[in-house]
């Protein structure tokens, strides 16, 4: 057996797998980078049974020099030094999620950067570069980036047929993109977001520009499910968290949302101490004593009745700190977190 280094070709496909793993990943990565250009308008139209995604913003755009650029490895325009790695408060810093779209799918990128006269495209397919110039193409804004995405994941038929294949598989992929752009646009009151299902033509996610995520959690999912939710805001130890949480529980999780830095995390040990305090009938005493965060809240409703109602209580809470106080480069999506003193954070 002999060791040799694997080629440049055979590198780029084996990150990209790792990178974007399915549909709805993919639409995340690409509304981050819209939202990273200050977008205030983004609209995302995606038919899961053609691995098809367009987003349109009406961000910053690209220069057609950036333009140039975009879609290489690690061509980015956010984070260029170690110190600024640190430092860093935009979603994206590794640029790698439009060099791994464009590796497993044809991606055309159209952008009118604010200060240029001129749009420009560009046509990448499986890596390579198919096209770049100026468009006659109009998004009918002064700046903004328009992507389409189509045949996601064509090199990857087992991957596809894992996704989406049935009827009811699309369902399932619809829904977590439905999931995806539901839950960053609750952090993004003041963003107007469209999700349409292509392939019905379909509206399935708009929001309004609001002025809280109470208000578009209520646009979002109905008056009912907002009735018991109260407002939060607590700063700690160098943490700061606001938010919102209900003082009524549901049977599921499903409406349970944490954001690092305005990541959503998954399910760790935060989420598990405060259903644990909820169920618990010393919720919210033990709240305030542990993470301090609810001291705004005014429980009146009796514990009974939250008990009949079930024990999860519906939450979204935002914790700001230093990116030094934790690691979020667990898993390439980012959504695993580990913090440098979780007993700083949780108290226990
Ligand atoms: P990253 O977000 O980590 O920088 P990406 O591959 O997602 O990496 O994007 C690469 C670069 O392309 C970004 O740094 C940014 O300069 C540019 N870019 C991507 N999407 C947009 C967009 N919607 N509007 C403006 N610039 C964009
Ligand atoms: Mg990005």
């Amino acid at each position: 057996m002999t060791i040799r280094k694997l080629n440049e070709t055979v590198i780029r496909r084996l990150r990209a797998s790792l990178v974007i793993t399915s549909i709805a990943q993919c639409v995340l990565e690409l509304v981050q980078n819209s939202i990273d250009a200050s977008a205030t308008t983004i609209e995302i139209r995606v038919d899961v049974s053609t691995y098809y995604v367009q987003i349109i913003d009406n961000g910053t755009g690209m220069s057609p020099e950036d333009l140039k650029k975009v879609g290489q490895r690690y061509a980015t325009s956010k984070c260029h030094t170690l110190d600024e790695l640190q430092k860093v408060n935009t979603y994206g810093f590794r640029g790698e999620a439009l060099a791994s779209i464009a590796e497993e799918a044809v991606v055309e990128i159209i952008s009118k950067h604010s200060g240029c006269y001129d749009t420009y495209s560009k046509t990448i397919k499986g890596g390579q570069l198919i096209q770049y110039g100026p468009t006659r193409y109009n998004n009918r804004r002064s700046s903004g980036t328009t992507i389409i995405v189509r045949d996601l994941f064509y090199r990857y038929p087992v991957r596809r047929r894992q996704q989406a294949q049935t009827p009811a598989s699309f369902a399932n992929e619809i829904d977590s993109v439905k999931r995806a752009v539901e839950t960053i646009a609750l952090i993004y009151p003041n963003i107007i977001f469209t999700l349409i299902d292509t392939s019905r033509d379909a509206k399935i996610v708009m929001t309004r520009k609001t002025n809280s995520s109470i208000s578009t959690f209520r646009q979002l999912f109905g008056v009912s499910l907002s009735q018991h939710l109260e407002s939060v805001s607590e700063e700690e130890n160098d943490f700061v968290i606001k938010g919102f949480i209900s003082t009524r529980g549901l049977p599921s999780r499903q409406h349970q949302y944490f954001f690092v830095n305005n990541r959503l995390i998954a399910y760790n040990d935060i989420h598990r101490t405060i259903d644990e305090l909820f169920a618990q009938s010393s919720f919210p005493n033990r709240v305030n004593d542990t993470l301090d965060l609810i001291s705004s809240m005014e429980i009146s409703s009796d514990q009974r009745q939250r008990k009949s109602m079930g024990k999860c209580p519906v939450y979204l809470l935002q914790l700001t700190c230093a990116a030094t106080e934790y690691d979020i480069c667990l898993d390439p999506a980012k959504n695993i977190v580990e913090f440098q003193n979780w007993g700083k954070l949780l108290k226990l």
